[in-house]
Order: structure tokens, then C-alpha cells, then sequence
């Protein structure tokens, strides 16, 4: 009887004991993923239902490689690049195959990876010749002892740590030059040669150059965390149509497009990177998680629904908080995202409703 008595009032006691953080543990996923496909103006009315179905199974397509790397209880970091390699070879995205050209007619493409367990990091920008970014990006955080390389440098380094390399006309689509030759048009410069090894003109292997085709982004960009506890972000991108070429922006820029850390965030942005850079974005909403105590929603709202917008930047972020929950915030009519934690099912969205 006494023993009895003694055993409830232990129990009785650890539950009052424990802490709200205590209990909020215990409901945390064991993992949860979250993905985005670049935000813009992505308005119901502009994207027929066989394009938006193309662009939901895509998005589904990676949101599964990824969550099959944490649901075996893989690494958050593996779970980042396996997913973003999906979204890097489809050609409806804006990475890998199916970037955007630079005014010169080029394919330069950047890419970022961040691990929050040590916060290492890797960045390439500018590469022409290697099939994943993101997989490079990883090879440099891994292999060479320095966060970022970039332009033929990277994609040497990318080829002898045994990378796929490409001819640089494998990134090439059609609906993406015809986006330059507009974008080009409507600045009144003539458009590049094709470039070389590139069939002659046919039919766009995407979507069809709706009015608003230009301010569609589609960087691309994971954030996980796994079994584990450990955090990983990043994020791949061909830029921005008709940009400079040289011009480097915010996604292989660690702290602006993509940033990590344990039990705090792991966060991967799109949109116009020159804003994202000056606004330190994904190390901002960090530090607002970490030092102010705010939640994942309102640090992200924090700095891209008030900084970035005052200052005249539209684009979006996903995160992860330290509870494991996965958040969005864009200023923008939409951005193609996803997500799922275990446990629970698939959530894919593209519009702003
Ligand atoms: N942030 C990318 C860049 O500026 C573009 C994008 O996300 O759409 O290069």
C-alpha cells in the first residue's frame, strides 16, 4: 500500500514537474522536411491545371526522396541533397537543368549546403560544367577546406572530388531562353547566339511563356532535421534571368540564402538575392529564434513580410523551428512548397491561399 502510494505520487509529481520546453519535447516529430520551388508570381489564373499538376508532383516527387532518407532514420544532410538532386533535374526549376541564362547566354549556376550539427558549410558559385550543384556545394564543405569556390575553380574541384560533369548545353531548355530573349527584348539588347551543342529551336519541354513567366522564380531549396536531432539547409539556383554574368547572389551566400544550426533553424530563401544579401536573411531569422526566444512563423514574417518588404525585396523563406515544425513566409503572390513531418501526411501547396 505504501509502496503503491509512493509510486502515484512520483508520477503525479514528474508531471507537474515537467517543463512546458519538457512537454513540447515529447510532441516534437521524430523528422520533419520542407521544401520550396522558388516563389514569384505565381497566380492561379497564369498556371493551367496540367502545368500546376506537373509542378505538385515534382515538388511530391522530391519531398518523398527526401523524407524516405529520414524516415529510415538517414541524416538530415543526406535527406537535403538527395531532394534537392530531384528538384536540380527537373527542368521546370530553376537549378541545375533547366536554369536560367545570364545575359550572355550562359548557364552559371550557385548552390549552398549548411550542416547546424558543426555549422560547416559549402557554397559553389558560378559553376557551368557540374550536373548537381548541391552535391558540389557538399564536397566543398566536406573536402577542401574553404566554404566557397567559385567559376571554372569549383567546377574543377567538383570533377576531381568525382562528380558527374556536363556539357555545358545539358542545362539548356527552351522556355528558359525564351525568357532571356524577352527579358532582353523589353531592355532593348539583342539576344546571344545559341549556344553551342544546343538543337535548333522546338517546342518548350515547359510550361509555356504565360505573361508573368519572368517574375516566376523557381530556385530551389530543402531544410530537414533528423531522427537525430540535427539540422540541414540548402539551397540551388541558376540566379536570375539576363543577370551580369559573374553576378553571384544571395543562395551560395551562407547566412543570407541558406543557414543551419541545431535546435535552432534551418532555413533556405528564394527571390531577388540582392535584397537577401544586404538583409543577412536566413541568419536573421536565426538570431531572432535564437537570442529573442520568437517562434520559426513570426521570425520568418519578422524579416520577410516587414524588413525585406520596406526595403523593397519580394521573394520567401522556409524553415525550420526548434520544435521541429515547418514554416513558410513570401511576400509574393505564391511559392511552390511542401512539406511533412513524420507522422504525418504530405502537404503541397503553390498559391498564397
Ligand atoms: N535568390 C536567387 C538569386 O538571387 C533567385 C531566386 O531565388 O529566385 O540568385
Amino acid at each position: 500500500m505504501k509502496l503503491q502510494f509512493a509510486f502515484s505520487f512520483c508520477v503525479l509529481a514528474l508531471a507537474a514537474c515537467q517543463t512546458p520546453s519538457a512537454l513540447q519535447t515529447a510532441q516534437r516529430p521524430a523528422w520533419s522536411i520542407g521544401i520550396h520551388g522558388g516563389a514569384g508570381v505565381i497566380e492561379r489564373a497564369s498556371l493551367s491545371s496540367e502545368t500546376e499538376e506537373r509542378y505538385r508532383m515534382a515538388l511530391s516527387a522530391a519531398l518523398s526522396a527526401g523524407a524516405d532518407v529520414l524516415e529510415k532514420g538517414g541524416a538530415a544532410l543526406d535527406a537535403v541533397e538527395a531532394a534537392a538532386k530531384i528538384l536540380e533535374d527537373e527542368p521546370l526549376f530553376n537549378a541545375g537543368r533547366g536554369a536560367v541564362f545570364t545575359a550572355n547566354g550562359r548557364n552559371e549556376l550557385d548552390a549552398s549546403i549548411m550542416d547546424g550539427r558543426t555549422r560547416a558549410a559549402g557554397a559553389v558559385a558560378g559553376l557551368t560544367r557540374t550536373r548537381h550543384p548541391i552535391s558540389a556545394a557538399r564536397k566543398v564543405m566536406e573536402q577542401s577546406g574553404h566554404v566557397l569556390l567559385s567559376g571554372a575553380g569549383a567546377d574543377e574541384f567538383a570533377a576531381e572530388a568525382g562528380l558527374e560533369q556536363v556539357a555545358p548545353s545539358y542545362f539548356f531548355t527552351e522556355h528558359r531562353w525564351r525568357q532571356l530573349e524577352k527579358r532582353l527584348q523589353e531592355r532593348g539588347l539583342p539576344t546571344p547566339a545559341r549556344p553551342s551543342g544546343v538543337p535548333q529551336e522546338t517546342a518548350p519541354a515547359a510550361p509555356a511563356d504565360a505573361p508573368n513567366e519572368q517574375d516566376k522564380r523557381g530556385t530551389i531549396g530543402v531544410v530537414a532535421v533528423d531522427q537525430r536531432g540535427h539540422f540541414a539547409a540548402g539551397t540551388s539556383t541558376g540566379g536570375m534571368t539576363a543577370k551580369r554574368f559573374g553576378r553571384v547572389g544571395d543562395s551560395p551566400i551562407i547566412g543570407a540564402g541558406t543557414y543551419a544550426m541545431d535546435d535552432v533553424c534551418a532555413v533556405s530563401a528564394t527571390g531577388a538575392g540582392e535584397y537577401f544579401i544586404r538583409l543577412s536573411v536566413a541568419r536573421s531569422i536565426c538570431a531572432l529564434i535564437e537570442l529573442q526566444g520568437r517562434t520559426a512563423q513570426q521570425a520568418a514574417d519578422q524579416v520577410i513580410q516587414t524588413d525585406l518588404a520596406a526595403m523593397g525585396g519580394d521573394g520567401g523563406v522556409i524553415v525550420i523551428g526548434p520544435q521541429r515544425e515547418v514554416v513558410f513566409s513570401f511576400n509574393t503572390a505564391g511559392m511552390y512548397r511542401a512539406r511533412r513531418s513524420a507522422g504525418t501526411p504530405e502537404e503541397v501547396s503553390i498559391f498564397k491561399d
